[in-house]
């Protein structure tokens, strides 16, 4: 089993720890495990993540540090590493190979906007063309284990099949309708494979996985 997961074919530098690397919310711990990849924990930025639609574009004045108030950040400085913290959220990250951006979209975010805002971001302020962005979809609750109420049909405008939620084809057709086309979805449920995942769900777990861009 190894300590972190990627995809080969999005060619960025990028991963997802596994439960293998410990809780990464804990700094001593998170600080180890990238010192052991060989990363710079100070080159890191965070957000604090509540579950919003905000995207903070982020410098080097921002180094080691936790953004406040959003769930998204997107940085043109190749030195800073961004992460985003789940266990049954979606982590996307996003990337031309120079703007690169790491998204907290749990159903929230992702009902808010989230994905379309960081979008907007990459095209409106640092020009980039939906077909030159390219996504990896992390591990997350997938609709095999995502048991939701009635009231997601309103929210999201669909119909459930055996009151589960497909959050990863709402994520994946959201990008789609952006233009996007280089998607490249990991395909791993956090609450199914207990042995790689934390999941919030099966656990109630406070510990968290990291997903990084850098
Ligand atoms: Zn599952």
């Amino acid at each position: 089993m190894e300590r972190l997961i990627f995809h080969k074919d999005f060619k960025y530098k990028h991963f997802t720890s596994t439960i293998l690397s410990g809780d990464l919310k804990d700094k001593i711990v998170r600080d180890e495990f990238l010192i052991s990849q060989n990363l710079n924990p100070n080159n890191l930025v965070l957000a604090n993540q509540v579950h919003s639609a905000n995207i903070e574009i982020v410098e080097s004045c921002n180094y080691n540090s936790f953004v406040d108030n959003c769930d998204g950040l997107i940085t043109s400085d190749k030195s800073i590493m961004l992460g985003v913290f789940t266990a049954d959220c979606v982590p996307l990250l996003i990337t031309n190979g120079i703007i690169k951006a790491a998204i907290h979209a749990g159903w929230k975010g992702t009902y808010l906007g989230i994905i379309e805002n960081t979008i907007r971001i990459f095209k409106k302020k640092f020009f980039v063309k939906a077909e030159d962005i390219e996504v990896y979809i992390g591990p997350h609750i997938r609709s095999c284990c995502y048991e939701v109420g009635k009231d997601f049909e309103n929210i999201f405008n669909l119909e459930l099949k055996n009151n589960k939620l497909d959050l990863s084809e709402i994520v994946f057709n959201k990008l789609k309708n952006l233009g996007i086309i280089n998607i490249f979805d990991i395909s791993k449920c956090t609450f199914c494979q207990e042995n790689y995942f934390f999941s919030y769900r099966r656990d109630k777990t406070s510990k968290r996985m990291l997903s990084l861009i850098f």
